[in-house]
């Protein structure tokens, strides 16, 4: 049975980048106290922590510490040590299972666990399969750590196929989305479905509503629900999926807060970041409902068209403090309505 965290009480955060600091906005504003823990002396979420633990996130000792200092703790990346967090979910309120985040932070197990609950997923090898055929393009992706297409390339033969991959069949996609949800103390509910478009394999563009068919929308919400309730976790989890032939097909599984969700912060009644805190704290999330809205990324290189916008027309802007590196996520800006910048942008 999940505990009753009340505000004044400390939530440990394990991680400290833009959805550590997002998080602990919303954790603030309910009035708890965040505890981080992050190598990164500077990072961007440190100005919201009461209290920062400056480690690296396999530090068992520190680690614990920061158990010790808080009443619940949630991580804001799927990449951290399992081993670590199976002895210390066993002494420590932890409400996201360390299983789900070890079926998460593999593609291939994902994609295994999705095929086992009948959620049809693209064709895919693992790299040292004896059965591999390569008849058309393949992504070849590490089985861990990628992000923002990271880690990805393209092959075309057998030869080209390198160590601990797996090899996805390239599809023709006609959409992507993402379904971010949230489990509490006793309901699923759906946070959002958004629609997103990327660039360079990086969000560039989310969208509410996602222009999808009433059954594209109701298959990927029914996928969602099937992963959620084969978890043993409560907060926000995302799923993402490739709409390819007509067909919801799963993509991969964030067990946190995601960057389409951040649309949430204007779109929602209550955004994923407040959803996430509530259902960790054992509170009653309640239904989530959206309008129409529009999201853009902030990369390094586009800090100052974005800017420049944002004092020429009304949007919402979300700024990381972080550097401004190319290719890097710096920010957000979420707009009323559907805003399409193509025209002026770059
Ligand atoms: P990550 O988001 O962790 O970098 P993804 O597997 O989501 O990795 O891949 C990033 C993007 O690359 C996807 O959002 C999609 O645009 C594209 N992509 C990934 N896998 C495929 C595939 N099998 N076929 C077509 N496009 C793909
Ligand atoms: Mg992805």
């Amino acid at each position: 049975m999940i505990k009753t965290i009340l505000p004044k009480s400390t939530i440990g955060i394990i991680g400290g980048g833009q959805l550590g600091r997002m998080l602990a906005m919303s954790a603030k504003e309910m009035g708890y106290k965040i505890a981080i823990l992050d190598p990164g002396e500077d990072c961007c979420a440190r100005k919201f922590a009461d209290v920062f633990i400056h480690s690296a996130f396999n530090d068992f000792k520190n680690v614990e510490e920061l158990c010790k200092l808080s009443d619940v703790i949630t991580f804001e990346f799927e990449n951290i040590d399992v081993e670590v967090l199976k002895i210390l979910e066993k002494k420590y309120n932890f409400v996201q299972s360390a299983k789900s985040l070890e079926i998460s932070q593999n593609r291939l197990s994902e994609k295994e666990f999705a095929r086992s609950l009948d959620i049809p997923t693209v064709k895919y090898y693992k790299y040292n399969d004896e059965n591999i055929v390569i008849d058309s393009t393949y992504l070849m992706k590490t089985l861990r750590f990628g992000y923002d297409g990271k880690g990805q390339k393209k092959i075309n033969s057998i030869e080209e196929i390198e160590e601990d991959t797996i090899l996805e069949k390239l599809l023709d996609l006609d959409k992507e989305i993402s379904v971010v949800a949230v489990k509490d103390r006793e309901n699923i509910e759906i946070v959002a479905v958004v629609e997103n478009e990327h660039r360079e394999n990086i969000l560039f563009r989310s969208n509410i509503p996602a222009n999808i068919t009433k059954e594209q929308n109701n298959k990927a919400i029914e996928y969602t629900k099937r992963i959620l309730d084969n978890f043993d976790y409560y907060g926000v989890l995302t799923v993402e999926f490739f709409i390819s032939d007509g067909e919801v097909i799963f993509n991969e599984i964030a067990p946190r807060v995601h960057n389409s969700g951040h649309i949430t912060m204007q779109s929602a009644n209550k955004s994923q970041f407040r959803a996430h805190i509530e259902a960790i704290c054992g509170l009653k999330v309640g239904e989530i409902y959206n309008k129409e809205t529009t999201l853009y990324n902030i990369l390094g290189q586009n800090e100052e068209y974005f800017i420049n916008l944002i004092t020429k027309r009304q949007g919402f802007l979300h700024l990381y403090e972080k550097e401004a590196r190319h290719n890097r996520k710096i920010g957000h800006i979420n707009f009323e309505g559907t805003v399409y910048l193509e025209d002026d942008f770059e």
